[in-house]
């Protein structure tokens, strides 16, 4: 068994190293039939093209320096309109990752094939190779989380802030320096190309990498929590909505030239939700354009309101949504990793309804520019604000910043929940609607338990359940996403997940078992 570990761990590495290699493979020339074919809008060709003469057939061997060209090039073009203010030739289009892409040569343009088979093939069973063995080497079903704190990956060692390191880096090339991954997105453009028809972008890369990774992670759930039904049945449902939802109905419906969005995603995570553009596209559609326009306002009005009721924000955060799906797998090695302390709940209650204030005012400024066409908000001494600053802001600072970098990127360093906990703006909303009107809680038997404090260390949003348990405390925590964790670690059967009556009162009641000096007192 441990024979197959090493095989596995070998061969995820071979993938590892070659995914990033493949980035400094091959050479970047671009002819004028590809400048043409990228830029095809004519009036950009006019004023491009006699300007990139130079680059025309030069041979670069990275892509940094071919970029490097182009982009001062084109800010060159530009600059010299803006200073003769002819705002009209100013060009908005980016082609940078466009041209970047169409100008590769040599290995990876001619064998991505090959490439693809190294890293997208054998990195998953390299890795599943590693985990699956350990049916065999844990023993029987039970959940075993020896040694977690001795662990370099999974306690801030090294490893730990290697992969942290890595995640990150890979979320800032993807969010703002996407030409320098070209080669990425060529590896995995037969699979675009078979899905929706047309060239991979980095975001086509992005949900296919990140669908392998639930699909890898979740089978490592299944295995460490297989005794456990509830888990079972919870990892499934993630692993469907990310490859049925996220992953290949937009790429069907993009192939069929619809608008393609993950329709189980909703606002306000899905911040772009009523941007002119994605409303536009919805109108254009036509009928089903109208279901999914009406679809995504019946989500955030009617279902969590509805759902969150009945079941607590489970339903959402741990069951569908894309984000809690990685944190459940991909992100499970680090939840120990989230901090307890009050001082943390104390930031996180400022920070999440802050991030949900900032986007219900960003919607709103949206949505009045959309209907009115007015986009002008307020002035800053002499700076105009418009609303589509304000969208640019929020899509810097909180999509991108918050959600991608920090959200992914720090699970080995505060746990996996860092964004559900913290930032998520849906996660407030559907906190507010299961802390104040929800038949949710978990239920304790105080008297049984030990104070072994599995429960919160395990918590993946911080919270301290054990605190709760000893009280015989029902547990009503607007950021508890019924992961179901705590009660799963529990030696002792303390803790249930419940839908229970909707009665406010005996939802947040005091113990039902009180253990005291004069020993066990029954409140009822
Ligand atoms: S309290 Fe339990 S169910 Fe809620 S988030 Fe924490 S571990 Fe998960
Ligand atoms: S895991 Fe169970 S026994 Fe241990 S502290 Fe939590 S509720 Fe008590």
């Amino acid at each position: 068994m441990r024979i197959l570990q090493f095989a596995g761990l070998g061969l995820f590495l071979i993938a590892f190293f070659t995914f990033i290699g493949s980035l400094f493979m091959g050479d970047y020339q671009m002819t004028e039939a590809v400048a043409k074919e990228v830029i095809s809008d004519e009036n950009h060709q006019a004023l491009l093209l006699p300007e990139l003469a130079p680059m025309i057939d030069k041979t670069y061997g990275n892509q940094f320096a071919f970029a490097s060209d182009f982009q001062s090039t084109f800010e060159r073009v530009n600059q010299a309109f803006k200073e003769q203010q002819q705002w009209d030739k100013v060009i908005y289009t980016d082609y940078t990752f466009s041209i970047v892409k169409a100008s590769s040569i040599g290995y990876v343009a001619d064998h991505g094939g090959r490439l693809f088979f190294l890293i997208f093939i054998l990195g998953p069973i390299g890795a599943l190779l590693y985990i699956l063995p350990q049916l065999q080497l844990l023993g029987p079903a039970g959940i075993k989380n020896h040694h977690v704190f001795h662990d370099n990956e999974k306690n801030r060692g090294i490893i730990g802030i290697a992969i942290g390191t890595f995640l990150i880096l890979f979320y800032i090339f993807l969010y703002w320096f996407e030409e320098y991954i070209t080669n990425w997105t060529l590896i995995v453009d037969p699979l675009s190309m078979a899905m929706n028809g047309g060239a991979a972008s980095q975001w086509f890369l992005y949900g296919f990498m990140y669908t392998i990774a639930i699909i890898v992670m979740g089978i490592r759930m299944l295995i460490k929590y297989r005794h456990n039904n509830y888990q079972m049945i919870r990892t499934g449902s993630v692993m469907f909505f990310q490859t049925a939802f996220a992953f290949t109905i937009p790429q069907v419906l993009a192939a069929m030239s619809l608008p393609a969005p993950d329709m189980k995603n909703m606002w306000p995570l899905d911040y772009s939700f009523f941007f002119d553009y994605r409303l536009n596209e919805m109108v254009e559609a036509g009928t089903i354009g109208f279901f999914m326009l009406g679809w995504g306002i019946a989500l955030f009005a009617i279902g969590v309101p509805l759902f969150t009721y009945l079941y607590g924000k489970r339903w959402y955060c741990s069951w569908v949504c894309g984000c809690g799906g990685l944190a459940e797998t991909l992100g499970d090695p680090f939840r120990q990793q989230s901090s307890k302390k009050l001082s943390a709940w104390k930031i996180e209650r400022y920070l999440i309804h802050g991030v949900l204030v900032f986007a219900v005012l960003m919607t709103s400024a949206v949505l009045y520019t959309f209907f009115t066409e007015e986009s002008q908000l307020f002035n800053i001494g002499s700076v105009y604000v418009s609303s589509f600053d304000v969208r640019g802001w929020y899509g810097f600072a909180i999509g991108a910043a918050f959600a991608g970098v920090v959200g992914t990127g720090f699970y080995p360093l505060m746990g996996n929940r860092v964004w559900c906990r913290f930032g998520c703006p849906l996660a407030a909303y559907l906190g507010l609607v299961q802390r104040f009107k929800s038949r949710f809680r978990i239920t304790t038997n105080g008297g049984q338990c030990i104070s072994c404090g599995n429960c919160s260390t395990y918590c993946e949003m911080g919270i301290d359940v054990r605190w709760y348990a000893q009280r015989g405390q029902n547990i009503v925590r607007s950021s508890c996403v019924g992961c179901g964790i705590c009660s799963a670690v529990c030696p002792r059967g303390v803790l249930k997940l419940e839908n229970g009556e909707n009665n406010d009162a005996s939802r947040m009641e005091a113990p039902a078992i009180i253990l005291g000096n004069e020993g066990v007192t029954l409140n009822v």
